[in-house]
């Protein structure tokens, strides 16, 4: 997964500070900072934190969840499943 944040959209409401604090916060009193690729197990508040924000200023890309199924086509195509 990788995070876009739009930040001439964003206005610093911290709604997506408050609901992925492991990927989202501030550094000072309004600079946002966020993981670009924030680690998998944050996926579910990544997209709660997308949801949340007044601006949608948070784009997300989940293109990395395709080599998953590669690999897994791979595993069954080579007799490993
Ligand atoms: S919720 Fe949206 S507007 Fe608020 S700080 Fe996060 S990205 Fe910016």
């Amino acid at each position: 997964m990788r995070i876009v944040v739009d930040l001439t959209r964003c206005q610093s409401y911290g709604q997506c500070v408050f609901a992925a604090p492991s990927v989202f916060r501030f550094h000072g009193e309004e600079a946002l900072e966020y993981d670009y690729t924030p680690d998998d197990q944050f996926r579910e508040q990544v997209r709660w934190a997308a949801a949340a924000c007044p601006v949608h200023a948070i784009i997300l890309d989940d293109q990395d969840e395709q080599p998953k199924h590669i690999s897994h086509k791979e595993n069954i195509m080579g007799g490993k499943a």
